[in-house]
C-alpha cells in the first residue's frame, strides 16, 4: 500500500470520524472511565503480543523464494534484490506477507523504524481496527432502539483498544529508532508504553516477550508462550523462512 497515497488519507479520516463518534457516546462516563481505558490498553498490548508470537512462529509457505529474500546477502537497495522482492511478493497472499515481514524484522530490526507511517499501520487499520471502530459506532446507534444502554465506561475502554490496537507497530517501530516524538518520551516515562531495552530481551531471545505496546500483557503471554512449548508447540524452526 503506498504511503499518503488516496487510501491512507480515507482511511485515516474515516478513522478519525469513528472515534470521534465513539467519544460522542461515552458521554459522561464517571470514574469507572480510567479502569476501563487502563484495561483496553492492557488488551491493546495482549493482542499485540498474541498476534506476533504466532507470525513469529507460524513457518512461511515454502518454495516461493522467501528464504532467498530472507538470506540475501547483496545491497537490499539494488535492484537485483527490489526486482526479486517484488517477485516473491506477488506470489503470496497478505497474511504471508505479514508472517515474513514479523520474520523479517528480527535481523533486520531498525527497517522498522524507518518506515512511513502507512506502511507500519495500513493493514491493521483497514483489516481491524476501523471496521471495529465502525461496528461501535453501529452498535452505540442501534442500541437505544433496542431498549439497550451502551455504559459510557465500555465505550471508553473499547476506544483505547482501538487506540492501543491501531497505533501498535508504530509503536514497536519507535522502539528501534533513535529519535521519537515527545508524547512517545511521556508515554514511556509514564509507563503507557514500553522501553527499547525491555523490547530488546524480545530480540535477544525470541522467545519471550511478544508484546510490544506497554509490555504489561508480557507475564501472561509468556507463560501461555512455555506452555504452548512444552506440548510441542512454537517451534524455533519457525523463526526463518525455508527452502
Ligand atoms: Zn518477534
Ligand atoms: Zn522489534
Amino acid at each position: 500500500m503506498k504511503d499518503n497515497g488516496i487510501l491512507a488519507r480515507i482511511a485515516y479520516a474515516a478513522l478519525a470520524l469513528s472515534i470521534a463518534a465513539n467519544l460522542w457516546f461515552v458521554g459522561r462516563p464517571g470514574w469507572a472511565l480510567i479502569p476501563a481505558m487502563l484495561a483496553g490498553w492492557y488488551l491493546a498490548d495482549m493482542m499485540s503480543g498474541a498476534i506476533h508470537m504466532y507470525m513469529d512462529y507460524r513457518p512461511c509457505r515454502p518454495g516461493v523464494g522467501l528464504d532467498r529474500l530472507y538470506f540475501y546477502e547483496g545491497s537490499r537497495e539494488s535492484d537485483d534484490y527490489q526486482a526479486l522482492f517484488r517477485r516473491t511478493m506477488r506470489r503470496i497472499g497478505p497474511i504471508e506477507r505479514l508472517v515474513f515481514d514479523f520474520k523479517n524484522h528480527h535481523p533486520r530490526p531498525d527497517a522498522l523504524g524507518r518506515r512511513r507511517l502507512w506502511r507500519q499501520i495500513g493493514s491493521t487499520v483497514i483489516i481491524a481496527t476501523l471496521p471495529a471502530s465502525l461496528l461501535l459506532n453501529l452498535l452505540c446507534l442501534a442500541a437505544p432502539g433496542l431498549g439497550l444502554a451502551v455504559p459510557g465506561w465500555l465505550v471508553g475502554g473499547a476506544i483505547s483498544f482501538l487506540i492501543g490496537g491501531t497505533f501498535a507497530q508504530y509503536f514497536h517501530g519507535t522502539l528501534h529508532r533513535p529519535h521519537n516524538p515527545w508524547f512517545v518520551r511521556a508515554m514511556r516515562r509514564t509507563g503507557l508504553l514500553m522501553t527499547p531495552q525491555a523490547h530488546q530481551i524480545h530480540h535477544d531471545t525470541l522467545a519471550r516477550d511478544f508484546s510490544t505496546n506497554c509490555g504489561w500483557s508480557n507475564p501472561v503471554l509468556n507463560r501461555l508462550f512455555n506452555h504452548l512449548q512444552r506440548r510441542g508447540g512454537m517451534d524455533r524452526r519457525g523463526l526463518e523462512p525455508g527452502a
